[in-house]
């Protein structure tokens, strides 16, 4: 059912321009301070209590982020799935500019990424990454210095106590030899399916049942629960990383970002845990600065991950050289400064191990297509390709045939009923509509 809608020209202003409005070049806010990023794979904001008021997960977040936290409200990933969510997250640049859509793309050996620059200004690098995509063979951590540590192999993916004990005794020991900074990158798998719980796990099959009608459907509250139950254990190590820094001091001089690559769905648009789409269970994500001496604070911003990069950079280096064409969100941590903005994505994705195992167990491609139901299939591809612009009011999305949807966020946060563009004589709709549609066309389509 339609929901009445209550529009106002005010929301279209901001859709014309996207500034981050400078007072002044500040000093670093924490120079030469060490970086931890902690991104958290398929950890999608809603989950979390943080974000959401109904949830009462990954308690443990909160009271942090309430307590030492600048807290991004509305920060949205630029892609769907690890790799390019991770190409825009790590070299602050659009995935689609630099090639990175499918499982096979590795990132461009001569693009400057946050770990090379920081690297450039004396810090140590270490990565610890489980998982496909963030590892050297896709260009990640791999140039002139060894700096890597990690499972593709999915047994290994249940790592949040690993990941942060691999990282606190990786720091320990870099601490006795070295006075230098560190840049420290956490990729923790854990709340990535296949699930784990008490009653036993939760695995593809049950995925590919859940989105293709071929063998038992377990109940999406099954899913949702067991994804819930591994965010909370993620939250409990995360716990213990975080008390250990803080016991030891070293929080006096560390950043510290909290993030993820993309959220998951479980059936509000249709599909269970493939996060193929762009609607905001998917796209939202967290991101939480915790910063030596910024007062917590929340931030109602729409900013793109991507924006990390030159984040980093602004606040513990002097660099003054734009070196990541996305904007800093500097400004609007220190309070100087202002976004009217708004978050790109795409969705285009390769039929990958996870389809190919799909279809080794159900040979049943009639099944796939119901997934993948839209978009160019060739014989080793599934290529939807989907193109969304969110801002603080709506979210515009352009299908593969070039269809629209458009979702008002205030009326219809969770993206269930479309606002009706095809009549021509609602102007306030057609001018909000054509805005949104030339940042896709400017971003993306032009490129
Ligand atoms: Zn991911």
């Amino acid at each position: 059912m339609k929901k009445k809608l209550i529009i106002s020209l005010i929301f279209a202003i901001p859709l014309l321009y996207y500034s981050v409005v400078s007072l002044s070049a500040p000093n670093p806010i924490c120079h030469n301070c060490n970086v931890i990023i902690i991104s958290i794979d398929t950890l999608g904001a809603k989950h979390l209590s943080l974000y959401n008021p109904e949830k009462i997960i990954a308690p443990y977040l909160k009271e942090l982020a309430s307590k030492r936290g600048v807290v991004f409200d509305s920060a949205f990933s630029q892609a769907p799935w690890t790799l390019p969510s991770h190409s825009a997250m790590l070299t602050g640049q659009y995935p689609w500019d630099i090639g990175v859509f499918l499982p096979t793309d590795a990132l461009p050996n001569n693009i400057p990424t946050l770990s090379d620059e920081l690297f450039k200004q004396g810090y140590a690098v270490k990565a610890f990454s489980n998982g496909p995509f963030v590892t050297p063979s896709w260009n990640f951590f791999n140039k002139d210095f060894e700096s890597f540590s990690g499972s593709m192999a999915i047994k290994d993916w249940n790592d949040a106590k690993q990941i942060f004990t691999d990282g606190l005794s990786w720091i320990e020991e870099f601490e006795e030899k070295n006075n230098n900074p560190y840049f420290l990158f956490l990729h923790s798998f854990h709340v990535h399916d296949p699930y784990t719980t008490t009653e036993g796990n939760i695995t593809i099959n049950d995925i590919v049942a859940a989105n293709t009608d071929v063998g038992e459907i377990k109940n999406v509250e099954e899913f949702i629960a067991a994804y819930e139950g591994e965010i909370n254990q993620l939250d409990y190590e995360f716990k213990q990383f975080f008390q250990t820094l803080e016991n030891s001091g070293r929080l006096d001089d560390t950043i510290i970002v909290f993030t993820a690559d993309h959220g998951e769905e479980f059936d509000e648009h249709d599909t269970t845990a493939m996060h193929l789409s762009l609607y905001n269970e998917v796209t939202n994500v967290p991101l939480v600065f915790f910063i030596p001496g910024i007062e917590p604070v929340i931030k109602k911003d729409v900013v793109e991950i991507r924006s990390i990069p030159s984040t980093i950079l602004d606040l513990a280096t002097p660099l003054k050289e734009k070196l990541f064409t996305a904007p800093s969100l500097t400004q609007i941590i220190n309070g100087t400064g202002r976004n009217d903005g708004y978050a790109i994505m795409v969705s285009a994705i390769q039929k990958d191990s996870t389809i190919n195992s799909i279809e080794k167990v159900y040979e049943n491609i009639e099944s796939l297509d119901k997934i993948f139901s839209v978009g160019i299939r060739n014989e080793d591809y599934v290529y939807p390709l989907y193109s969304s612009v969110r801002t603080a009011d709506w979210r515009l999305l352009q299908n593969p045939d070039g269809s629209l949807e458009l979702y008002d966020q205030h009326q219809d946060p969770e993206e269930q009923s479309p606002v009706d563009i095809s009549k021509g004589n609602n102007s306030e709709i057609s001018k909000i509509t054509e805005s949104l549609l030339e940042l896709i066309e400017r971003n993306i389509n032009n490129k």
